[in-house]
């Protein structure tokens, strides 16, 4: 099963991502959690898209692709994968497709986990993640048990520079422009579906696996 989600950031993509990678036994790939990864190891690859990241720009898609297409063809991706994150430009879709294309392959379904930008925003704010295990919070939704310290490794937990509000703002004009384009392109394909993202996280999670089945 190859899954991809789609939608603004914080429309709860990653927490929808998380959950169908356990429910069905595929891994989570998240090209956000591999550029902060790299980040955290102090790679070149980190520094470059930090620089990007923390103005709310898009990393470019070679850099973006290369590290994408490393992932998916490691043994663990053999019998699928959600993306979570990735593609967010049409180049990066047609590399995707071009690839799994040359080994006879293709996406199943893109999920569009739809969420109005008032909500986004909103809910951006509130967001916390620790840096050390990548653990995200929600000090209204998902708070830890203890405020401010991760629930899983006992760092502290801090609100991301990209999800900042000026940040959010420019994340949501770049989502706009260079990602919304990828609902017409999986429409197109016929294998766009989207879920109502504003609806409580288990309700949102059973749409999408009345649609993945
Ligand atoms: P995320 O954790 O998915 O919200 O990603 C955090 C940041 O990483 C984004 O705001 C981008 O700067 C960068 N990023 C993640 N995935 C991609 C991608 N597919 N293309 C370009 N930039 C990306």
């Amino acid at each position: 099963m190859k899954v991809i989600m789609l939608g603004a950031p914080g429309a709860g993509k990653g927490t929808q991502a998380k959950m169908i990678a356990e429910r069905y036994g595929v891994p989570h790939v998240s090209t956000g959690d591999m550029f902060r990864a790299n980040i955290k190891n102090g790679t070149a690859l980190g520094t470059e898209a930090k620089k990007y990241m923390d103005a709310g720009e898009l990393v470019p898609d070679e850099l973006t692709v290369r590290i994408l297409l490393d992932r998916v063809a490691k043994d663990d991706c053999k019998n699928g994968y959600v993306l979570d994150g990735f593609p967010r430009t049409i180049p990066q879709a047609k590399v995707l497709d071009e690839a799994l294309d040359k080994i006879g392959e293709q996406v199943d379904y893109a999920v569009d986990v739809d969420v109005p930008d008032e909500n986004i925003i909103k809910r951006m704010s509130g967001r916390r993640a620790c840096l050390s295990c990548g653990a995200t919070y929600h000090i209204e939704h998902v708070p830890p048990k203890t405020a401010d310290v991760c629930d899983q490794c006992g760092s502290a937990l801090v609100l991301r520079d990209d999800d900042k509000p000026e940040t959010v703002k420019n994340r949501l004009n770049v989502y706009h422009e260079q990602t919304q384009p990828l609902i017409a392109y999986y429409t197109e394909k016929g294998i766009l579906r989207t879920v109502d993202g504003t609806l409580p996280m288990e309700e949102v999670f059973n749409a999408i696996t009345a649609i993945l089945g």
